[in-house]
């Protein structure tokens, strides 16, 4: 029997990448729950091609037009966030990719870990704002959480056969992004069309900006200590160009485990949804003799002090990832619009940071008000702020 398989934002990179690798093991998967809230022509070119049992699309103007684009289908058609959530928990899917980008892909992913399901995580907001809450709520519904993120997926490999309590730390490698050579001067002036040419990585807008600006660095190291169960002083970040060793784990007894393969998410998508087993797959083999130079060297944390901000929140805990991780989605699309410079969002962030309400252990409640809080801190901030472009 096919693996049943919800895919919560089919419509964004990771999305569209889950559904090329689906299409290569029709025996193996089948798509019963596709997602998406704006783009309804992509979604519904998926559904017609992966005739899953329901779709939704969260943005409830869509629905009529999705409804008449499907016609003639069985395809069952939702609209809005809350029917989101439903769908997810009252699908038959064994398996959740969660591929919402940001804070939205928070709710539906809690729906179906609530639900008991086994988790695919590519929105690493979900852990990052509400880590401890996630936590707990796996353990109580036997939800087991594989991650989708590169980084994560290869420490998660490692792992595998290990016990946790012999990591001494891990290091998480970082490209660096477009901007790892260029000066702090120069940077105050780079446009978000410099910020969106990533070397090595084939991602969505928001994570592509965030990996330019480390931030995206900031927020793993954040999921990887829910994720592993790691204190913050045990992860490590090295800047490797390269993108080849996707993460390291250093164990107790003096030995280091590393994942390589060539950037490319459709791999770790293809191991999360395969595991604890491994499909044969031909997609492009890694060549040593094509990496012979694989080099490491420290982040700049003056450049980028990104990492240093959410290093900082992740140390006082609470509700404070959850700020950083709403004052962020708003300074990168202020960026993304040409409002603020690319120095500045870091500015935004440690803003938001320094002037919200700190709460220790918050609930999903008052999670939801830190971050809009955080988003109204950060757009006042935004519009006093003397811009730089
Ligand atoms: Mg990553």
């Amino acid at each position: 029997m096919p693996q049943k398989i919800a895919l919560l934002g089919s419509t964004g990179s990771i999305g569209t990448q889950a559904l090329d690798v689906i299409s290569r093991y029709p025996d193996k998967f089948k798509v019963d729950l596709l997602t998406g809230c704006n783009n309804i022509e992509l979604l519904t070119l998926q559904a017609r091609k992966f005739l899953p049992d329901s779709v939704v699309i969260c943005n409830k103007e869509h629905y009529k037009q999705l409804k008449d684009n499907l016609k003639g289908t069985k395809i069952k058609v939702f609209a809005g966030a809350k029917e989101m959530e439903q769908a997810v928990a009252l699908s038959d899917a064994d398996v959740v990719l969660a591929a919402i980008v940001g804070y939205s892909g928070l709710r539906p992913t809690i729906a179906a870990i609530n639900a008991g399901k086994k988790i695919a995580l590519a929105n690493k907001e979900t852990l990052v704002v509400a880590g401890e809450i996630i936590t707990v709520l796996a353990a109580r519904s036997g939800s087991t959480i594989i991650p989708v993120d590169s980084e994560h997926s290869a420490i998660f490999q490692c792992l595998t056969g290990e016990d946790n309590k012999a990591i001494e730390k891990i290091t998480l490698t970082a490209s660096g992004g477009p901007f790892l050579k260029i000066s702090a001067d120069k940077l105050q002036h780079v446009k978000p069309g410099d910020a969106l040419k990533h070397p090595n990585w084939n991602m969505g807008d928001k994570v592509t900006i965030d990996s330019a600006s480390l931030m995206n660095k900031g927020l793993e190291v954040i999921e990887a200590k829910w994720l592993f169960g790691l204190d913050p002083e045990q992860i490590k970040v090295i800047i490797h160009p390269q993108s080849i060793i996707h993460s390291f784990v250093h164990f107790n007894d003096g030995s280091v485990k590393a994942q390589l393969g060539i950037p490319d998410m459709r791999m770790p998508i293809l191991y999360a949804l395969s595991y604890p087993s491994r499909y044969l797959s031909d997609l492009p083999r890694l060549e040593f003799k094509d990496h012979n130079n694989l080099t490491f060297e420290e982040p700049d944390h003056k450049r980028f002090r990104n990492l240093s901000l959410a290093f900082v929140a992740l140390k006082e805990g609470g509700n404070m990832p959850c700020i950083l991780n709403a004052a962020n989605e708003m300074a990168v699309n202020a960026f993304l619009k040409g409002i603020v410079g690319f120095m500045q969002m870091p500015d935004i962030v440690e803003y938001a940071l320094e002037n919200s309400e700190f709460t220790a252990t918050p609930d999903l409640e008052s999670l939801e008000e830190s971050d809009r809080e955080a988003r109204i801190i950060a757009q006042n901030f935004i519009d006093k702020l003397q811009h730089i472009i």
